[in-house]
């Protein structure tokens, strides 16, 4: 099953960027998409549609869509949360795919999206439909699957349940999100193995935070028990603004570098990665958590592009 192809979706320039401080300009988040299509990504989430006094790195989410390369071989993803987010994305005529957000826990639904945990199962499923009904794709991703900042740990019973009803509307796929990085790959092996069997045919995607070092385990363990698509984000950036201590998305590079040295194919380039990452790492003005761009090459013959 290693030789499989593992898809990777880029979520840098949304989730790796959402939670900085410090305000990236619409020209170089075009920049960062630019280069992770140039190191081979293929589906990126570009934005997200949200109150922008919530979230202020969000507030170009327009002008960033005006300004996407037109690729008809890349699928443009962005987030929503209810119809006007939804609305406000499909209006751009430049994405491909709605994400929409479904959260585990009541306390965690209420602080991201002021909704409770049922109520976000009905916006995704809107959401889903409003996509579909615009020609485009819909998918949801269940956040907090694996525990929540707020109540603790969320039941398996709970995510499959919310698995299930979200399957009803059809979504192209589901993902599982451990929002704050507490998941360990005995937990995502058996959740991503009773969901995928749950939601057949529909596909899992999984999301992981690398806030406690377990995200690498956790990939490789989602992708044992059947995951095909990766959610990364380059450089390891990443977080959000409703959940305290969240900290970074596993680094694309780093995700890349294990499964290709495992022989799984990802289809991206390391070493255009790894240049995304020092470009990124001076934009932001720091260092960034991803490891491998950061070691001497190895093998020794694949250097920096
Ligand atoms: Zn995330």
């Amino acid at each position: 099953m290693y030789t499989n192809a593992i898809e990777m979706v880029e979520v840098s320039p949304r989730d790796g960027l959402q939670n900085e401080k410090v305000m990236v300009s619409t020209a170089d988040k075009l920049a960062l998409i630019r280069r992770a299509l140039a190191a081979g990504v293929r589906r990126i989430e570009v934005a997200s549609f949200v109150n922008p006094r919530a979230v202020p790195q969000m507030a170009d989410a327009e002008a960033v869509c005006a300004g996407l390369p037109q690729r008809g071989d890349v699928t443009f993803i962005g987030l929503v949360m209810n119809a006007r987010g939804a609305d406000r994305a499909l209006a751009t005529g430049r994405i491909d795919q709605l994400g929409a957000v479904s959260v585990a826990t009541d306390t965690f639904a209420m602080a991201n999206q002021g909704q409770t945990s049922d109520g976000s199962i009905e916006a995704a499923t809107r959401i889903i439909n409003m996509a579909r009904t615009a020609g485009r794709l819909g998918q949801v991703t269940i956040a907090a699957a694996f525990g929540c900042p707020f109540e603790g740990e969320v039941a398996d019973d709970r995510v499959a349940a919310m698995a299930e009803a979200l399957a009803a509307a059809a979504p192209v796929e589901i993902a599982l999100a451990d929002t704050i990085g507490v998941a360990n790959p005995h937990h995502v092996s058996r959740l991503v193995g009773r969901v995928r069997e749950m939601i057949a045919p529909i596909p899992v995607r999984v999301h992981f935070h690398n806030t406690r070092g377990t995200g690498l385990a956790n990939v490789w363990a989602a992708i044992e028990a059947g995951a095909r698509t990766i959610d990364a984000s380059i450089g390891g950036l990443g977080g959000c603004p409703f959940a305290p201590g969240a900290a970074g998305n596993v680094a694309t590079e780093d995700v890349v570098y294990m499964l290709e040295r495992a022989g799984v194919d990802t289809r991206l380039d390391l070493s255009g990665l790894f240049s995304a990452n020092h470009w990124l790492a001076e934009v932001m003005g720091r260092q960034l958590p991803g490891m491998a761009a950061r070691a001497p090459a190895f093998p020794k013959q694949l250097q920096e592009g």
